[in-house]
């Protein structure tokens, strides 16, 4: 057993193979649906087909593996106004992002509050949350952030 004050480095720390790293969980969700209202104009629009995205979310810190939402969602088609959109899951994540809103939401936090480098947060998050994050894509998020206010 840990004794207090006691210093262990993270179990990952010298791993250089991505292999060797703890295997995602996989969680499943669905937004499948047979019909959704158009965005435009309101009117119920049949699915088109049924596709998958994966979400890498916040890890599972006591087992120590990262954690992936595997969605299944529906894309339909109004034929009104012949728009093609998508089952909405902005609950989930922003359109087009590989992470959920919550790993957003902390590493905006990790800078913004914390005034942590992008680096520094990107470590972070692996080693406190089990979610790889490049340093770039969170300096994307930050900068985003930015514009927009
Ligand atoms: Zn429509």
């Amino acid at each position: 057993m840990p004794k207090p004050g006691q210093y262990i480095p993270d179990s990952t720390e010298g791993i250089t193979r991505v292999e060797d790293l703890p295997k995602p969980k996989i969680i499943k969700r669905s937004r499948n649906y047979k019909r959704r209202p158009c965005p435009q104009c309101g009117r119920s629009a049949y699915r088109l087909r049924t596709v998958k995205r994966t979400l890498h979310d916040l890890g599972d810190t006591i087992s120590g593996r990262p954690r992936d939402l595997l969605i299944r969602y529906s894309q339909h088609r109004c034929i009104r106004c012949n728009v093609y959109f998508n089952a909405d899951m902005d609950d989930l994540a922003l359109p087009k992002c590989h992470y959920t809103l919550h790993v957003v939401a902390m590493a905006m936090r990790l800078v913004i509050e914390d005034g942590l480098p992008y680096r520094a947060a990107s470590w972070h998050l692996w080693r406190d949350h089990r979610v790889f994050v490049p340093f770039a894509t969170i300096q994307n998020w930050v900068e985003a952030g930015e514009k927009k206010s």
